[in-house]
């Protein structure tokens, strides 16, 4: 009997590790902690930047978003908003707020940081799609689903900033990232 409680125990640890893998928590018991920082003087940093992103909220693609504006030459040359879907935020029928507050952003950044391009960046597997689309349709016509949103999105942001030019980028889980402005046009 004894060792069928230890295996069923270890069985049972082994899904309850599993299922909070990514719980992470981290560790916020510090007072100050220092990250290296990208310039030495932080006073020679520019006063405007080029571009503001706006990426989805995925936990998945910090790190590969943060590669891919450093492979564009655009580190430390962007402004970021952070919205469920990316182009979704534009759109979504279902959360019009969203739309306004990314209006509101656009507007206020343009004036802070004088941007000059707008880049959509969305991603396949997308939760936010699927929520507000359905995982179905998500599935079985991913790109083409993104394209019209994106197009949609494009479209109607140069409307209200009609000197700011957008681009459409999709990024894959693996990295990959096609860039889709031409093909929207
Ligand atoms: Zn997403």
């Amino acid at each position: 009997m004894k060792p069928f409680i230890t295996t069923l125990l270890s069985v049972l640890i082994l899904i309850i590790s599993n299922t909070y893998s990514f719980a992470n928590e981290g560790n916020l018991n510090f007072k100050t902690i220092s990250v290296p920082p990208s310039v030495k003087d932080p006073a020679t940093y520019k006063k405007t930047a080029s571009t503001l992103l706006i990426s989805c909220v995925d936990f998945r693609l910090r790190d590969e978003t943060e590669a891919l504006m450093e492979k564009i030459g655009l580190l430390d040359s962007y402004d970021e908003i952070v919205m469920p879907g990316a182009s979704l935020a534009v759109m979504s029928e279902k959360h019009k707020h969203w739309a306004e507050t990314t209006k509101d952003i656009i507007g206020l950044l343009k004036d802070l940081h004088n941007i000059k391009q707008i880049i959509l960046l969305d991603h396949k597997d997308c939760g936010a799609f699927k929520v507000v689309y359905g995982a179905k349709k998500v599935e079985t016509d991913e790109i083409c689903l993104h394209k019209s949103v994106m197009a949609a999105a494009a479209k109607k942001i140069q409307k209200s900033f009609p000197d700011l030019k957008v681009y459409t980028l999709i990024m894959g889980l693996d990295g990959t990232v096609e860039n889709i402005t031409d093909d929207l046009l």
